[in-house]
């Protein structure tokens, strides 16, 4: 277990785009490591071609095809969909002896495999080897229900406990998912957290990873007194408080940290794939591919095994274009080289940008009037300049662009840059993105429509910060405006929505709740004509971000010809007679290529 609290590097703290600052960015590009180049060897492994049929049969097949949009039976071969009907129907497609009826989902209703196209697999898995201290609920990569914290004393109470049961060994404690907003703004400070410490040096990360905060030994050992003038080391009266706001003083704490290594970043990869094969992913995509040392590694050797129940799709952050070794090489058209290497298991996707921060973090890039009373606004993190050309040097290759906005001036920024990048290099196929997008106004969504733009919004965030957006961070009207999923749907703007995970917890059934209920955590409606049906989020979570990922070719419905990716459901999510009851259903297993992963199964490795 002590081991658990060795791990967060350096990389993780320097890297994770969501920090606030202007000049994390420039630090990171000068990061020494990142992205190593792909292995030319495709990730798939070597599984010779079957001419063996296996028959799924269920309860009810919801297939997202409008030829056929219920079936009794799927027909499968070496892991494509052969054929979907009626038993009957697919049984046409056997001429020998080679097939098996599998019924283990006959009282179960299949769907397509769930895809969430936004979270952190790495970084979250990287997190869950940490203490876990934030408001919510959630579920670690073992199963275990980590109870959210109501309160600051229950919050130094968790830290307390882990902090004793850790041997007297001086060893780091590092924890995840505090959020001051939820305890009256107040941050944890050396005088919380020295007397629960237990000697040893204590780091603790804010759910939003633009703040951190340390206890006394954490400041001794990061060698900062008094007289240390770093920026973004909170003082009060002239000392140190604990907290700590900014990427260089960030990382003076950080590099005392061990280094992650191979094996630490292959264990959070499979635990990220446990959690996301339990809420029914089949296939996941990292947004912020490039800020974990052996990144890459730890993603083809996962993938190279056939018992990692998820696909995966990495979206590079654009400063891993800029660092000079891959500049060298050809700055983004490597990306043509890296695609060479894609398999259905493993490929490269669009390239990320982040132009705001969160809005929770006080980060968010809001238009006039900002924040709600305080008239505050948050920081671009990339000038407008820098943002046009880099997305129009994108744009340009054809690759598309994946851009972070929370609010609405950010949305503009992003706006522009798309604008530019058509009106020079007219693509009329790249589906550039638009990322939480938490704040597109109605002529916000029009442009997008008219550039051809999708988005992948953040409606989890009406749950979970809605009340807040509501009383503190935009005022009521706005508050209703959030995420617009049903503006999305009228407009015909291609669309998902996401979890952003570490950020909440990866789940597309719980995503269909917040986007179909629009509730708080109080239980206020906000925007109710921004709510989408049940059927609408459904596709949204399988064919839309499909769409949204550049492979509703192969993947997001049941049909001939597609990936045999599924997942199993206890009841159908179209035959709920009120949203809330999406909440309820349980998902029994998937199925990726073919191949059967049930709940229980997702893997004890490595
Ligand atoms: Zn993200």
């Amino acid at each position: 277990m002590q081991m658990l609290h060795r791990i967060l590097s350096a990389a993780v703290l320097a890297a994770v785009p969501s920090l606030a600052l202007a000049d994390a960015y420039h630090e990171l590009a000068r990061e020494p490591h990142g992205i190593e180049a792909p292995n030319p060897e495709p990730a798939q492994p070597p599984a010779p071609p079957s001419k063996k049929i296996t028959i799924y049969t269920a309860k009810t097949i919801v297939t997202e095809d409008p030829g056929t949009p219920t079936a009794e039976a799927v027909a499968v071969m070496d892991g494509k969909i052969l054929g979907v009907g009626t038993l009957d129907e697919v049984k046409g497609w056997v001429t020998n002896e080679e097939v098996e009826v599998d019924r283990q989902f006959q009282d179960a209703v299949i769907v397509p495999g769930f895809i969430e196209a936004h979270m952190h697999p790495q970084i979250t898995g990287v997190l869950w080897l940490g203490t876990y201290v934030g408001r919510f609920d959630r579920t670690s990569p073992d199963g275990t229900l980590n109870k959210g914290l109501e309160t600051k004393a229950a919050v130094l109470e968790r830290l307390k406990e882990a902090a004793a049961k850790m041997p007297a060994d001086g060893n780091w404690l590092v924890a995840w998912g505090y959020q001051p907003e939820f305890y009256d703004n107040s941050p944890l400070t050396r005088a919380d957290l020295d007397p629960i410490s237990n000697g040893h040096p204590m780091l603790i990360e804010n759910l939003s990873m633009h703040i951190y905060y340390a206890n006394s030994k954490a400041f001794e050992i990061a060698g900062i007194g008094d007289d240390t003038n770093i920026v973004g080391i909170v003082k009060k009266d002239g000392k140190p408080t604990g907290e700590i706001e900014e990427i260089t003083a960030a990382l003076a704490f950080a590099e005392k940290l061990p280094p992650l290594n191979d094996k630490v970043v292959l264990k959070a990869t499979w635990d990220a794939a446990k959690l996301a094969h339990r809420v029914g992913v089949t296939t996941f995509a990292d947004l912020s591919f490039g800020t974990i040392p052996g990144g890459y590694k730890a993603y083809h050797d996962a993938a190279a095994d056939p018992d990692f129940p998820v696909r995966t799709v990495l979206n590079p952050i654009i400063q891993v274009f800029q660092k000079p070794e891959i500049a060298a090489k050809g700055g983004l058209d490597v990306l043509n080289e890296w695609h060479k290497s894609d398999s259905d298991r493993l490929s490269f996707g669009g390239v990320k940008f982040v132009v705001d921060g969160s809005i929770q973090g006080y980060t968010g890039l809001f238009q006039w009037p900002y924040y709600y009373k305080t008239f505050a606004n948050g920081v671009a993190n990339i000038s407008q300049a820098d943002l046009t050309k880099w997305v129009g040097e994108v744009h340009k290759r054809g690759f598309q662009a994946v851009i972070h906005t929370n609010a609405d001036e950010a949305t503009e920024m992003a706006l522009a840059a798309v604008t530019e990048a058509q009106r020079q290099y007219p693509q009329p196929a790249t589906r550039d993105r638009l990322e939480h997008n938490q704040y597109a106004s109605q002529s916000q969504l029009l442009r997008m429509k008219a550039l051809g733009m999708a988005t992948n919004l953040f409606t989890n965030h009406i749950y979970f910060w809605g009340d807040l957006h509501y009383s503190t961070f935009v005022g009521p009207d706005r508050a209703e405006d959030m995420d617009p999923a049903g503006s999305a749907q009228r407009l015909g703007i291609p669309f998902s929505m996401h979890s952003d995970a570490s950020v909440t917890p990866v789940d597309p059934l719980f995503c269909m709740w917040t986007a179909t209920s629009r509730k708080t955590m109080s239980g206020r409606v906000l925007g109710e004509n921004e709510r989408i049906t049940v059927p609408q989020a459904l596709h949204a979570v399988t064919l839309g971000a499909a769409y949204l990922i550049g492979q509703d070719d192969k993947k997001g419905s049941i049909k001939t010809g597609k990936l045999a990716d599924f997942t199993v459901l206890d009841r159908n999510p179209l035959d709920v007679t009120s949203p809330d009851e999406l909440r309820d259903i349980k998902v029994l297993g998937t199925v990726m290529g073919g191949k059967a992963f049930p709940a229980t199964a997702s893997g004890e490795k490595p």
